[in-house]
């Protein structure tokens, strides 16, 4: 099917995109990559009457680094993030992830802020951004305001952006050469979205963990951040046992739901694996890098 007849905009700045959107309201979508939205559009879930094309602001497609934090536009696609120098040099976390996207054709097309917006919860950028306490930069008709990435992802395909807004950028705080960091994930082919995927980062002081992060993406509506397996781990030595008893609490409270791809048990099982997993690459990481650095 093609979509149904909808009228283009290519505005050239940010400000005139808002403009368009205040002018269309409820009839417009904003377009990035284009990898989710026109799908919807010739599958004719939507039905807008007017597109705004992001693709042409140049202000949106940048990368920099600034104070320990990296700030990456919206309309930086997935491609160009995976081969960023300053994303593999500070972001090792998104450098793992963003390979696992689709394949390379979507992620050519395919941006970070359209991943983020689009909130599927198994999409890999939106696990890493919580997993990392990054924030978003949106602005809309009442100026910018930041959204912290624990209070965006609202449900499936939900965020706390409004219709009326656009996000501009995503900030990143860097993640220190000691932090040790794994993105893992099942996907039935190459290529798929996740059946579950698994974000993890480990801090180690004099052998003892003392700050960890869990992140899975697939077992619920949004990115769940396992924050009583994280406090767990705190203080303690990463052992084969810690690491299982972490695992046994990352998933102890999970209700995923079951579909063709796979069961809610074998889902809820596969997330205490790839949480194992992770924090034993996060935690090995970790313990290298001090090598490297002593
Ligand atoms: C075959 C295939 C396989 C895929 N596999 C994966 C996968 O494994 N993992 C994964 O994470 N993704 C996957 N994707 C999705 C891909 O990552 C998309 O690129 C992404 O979800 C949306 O990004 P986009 O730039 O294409 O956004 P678009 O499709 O253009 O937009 C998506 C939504 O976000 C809104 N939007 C976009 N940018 C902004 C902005 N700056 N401000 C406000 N609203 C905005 C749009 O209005 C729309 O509602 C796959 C897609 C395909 C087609």
């Amino acid at each position: 099917m093609k979509p149904p007849k909808f009228a283009y905009h290519a505005p050239a700045t940010v400000e005139e995109a808002l403009g368009l959107l205040a002018e269309h309201g409820d009839d417009a979508k904003v377009l990035a990559g284009g990898q989710s939205l026109m799908p919807l559009l010739s599958l004719r879930l939507a039905r807008p009457e007017a597109l705004i094309d992001l693709g042409g602001i140049a202000s949106l497609s940048h990368i920099g680094v600034d104070d320990d934090v990296v700030t990456i536009g919206a309309m930086v696609t997935e491609r160009d993030a995976e081969r960023s120098d300053i994303v593999t040099r500070h972001l090792p976390l998104l450098a793992e992830a963003l390979p696992h996207i689709g394949h390379v054709a979507i992620r050519n097309r395919g941006t970070v802020g359209g991943s983020i917006v689009h909130a599927d919860a198994a999409a890999e950028i939106p696990a890493v951004m919580v997993a990392l306490d990054a924030s978003v930069t949106v602005v809309g008709p009442g100026g910018e305001r930041t959204i912290s990435a624990a209070d965006l992802f609202q449900g499936h395909y939900t965020t706390a952006i409004e219709d009326d807004e656009i996000l501009v950028d995503v900030r990143i705080p860097v993640t220190p050469p000691s932090t040790g960091s794994a993105f893992v994930e099942v996907a039935r082919r190459h290529g798929d979205f996740a059946l579950v995927g698994v974000a993890a980062t480990v801090a180690i002081d004099g052998g003892l963990a003392s700050d960890c992060r869990i992140t899975l993406s697939g077992v619920g509506d949004r990115p769940i951040r396992a924050t009583e397996a994280e406090a767990a781990l705190v203080g303690k030595a990463l052992s084969d046992e810690t690491i299982a008893l972490a695992a046994s609490a990352a998933v102890a409270g999970l209700h995923p739901s079951s579909d063709v791809h796979g069961s809610a048990t074998y889902r809820k099982h596969l997330a205490g694996v790839l949480v194992a997993r992770a924090l034993t690459t996060a935690a090995a990481r970790a313990t290298a890098s001090q090598g490297a650095t002593r």
